[in-house]
């Protein structure tokens, strides 16, 4: 069989937001195989469980045969070697994301030889929304709907 294309699409996802989508519907047709994937980071604390955000992120790509789940608790470099992955999807929305993106990117290029980030220019009816925006939407009791994929319900 010929070589696949395989991007790792890595992120929190907390949630998943309809910026999310946008991205890996325009990343489809430039790869074989899309591997949208959790990392778990220790550290952090998040507000949906990964159980949560990973049931979403299934139902959000259930008709995408392209499209796969996963989460890693490791390096998201190592998890791009381990999957087959010579690419990292990113989005940039603004210039505090390409400044971050450029170091992560320049540092997973080391991490694994090769490795490279690719990186889609939000469309501008997304750049505005962030997984960080409807946290605080949610916790403020607001309308959470105009930003998240159709196929998942957050109960409040
Ligand atoms: P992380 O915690 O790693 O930043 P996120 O889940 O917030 O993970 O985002 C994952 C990726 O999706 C990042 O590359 C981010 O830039 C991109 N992204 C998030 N929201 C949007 C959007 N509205 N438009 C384009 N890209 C986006």
């Amino acid at each position: 069989m010929a070589i696949q294309n395989i991007v790792v699409f890595p992120g929190s996802f907390d949630p998943i937001t309809q910026g999310h989508v946008a991205l890996v519907k325009r990343a489809l047709p430039l790869f074989d195989k899309i591997i949208v994937a959790i990392g778990v980071n220790s550290q952090k604390k998040y507000l949906f469980s990964l159980e949560q955000r990973l049931e979403w992120l299934e139902e959000t790509f259930q008709d995408e045969p392209k499209v796969e789940i996963a989460y890693y608790e490791k390096l998201t470099a190592h998890f791009c070697k381990a999957s087959n992955a010579k690419y990292l999807l990113r989005g940039l929305r603004n210039a505090s994301d390409f400044d971050y993106e450029k170091t992560i990117s320049q540092l997973n290029a080391i991490v694994v030889a090769g490795l490279e980030t690719v990186f889609l220019i939000s469309e501008p009816q997304y750049s505005h929304i962030s997984s960080t925006i409807v946290r605080e939407i949610i916790r403020g009791g607001g309308d959470a709907s105009p930003f998240i994929p159709e196929a998942i319900k957050i109960d409040l």
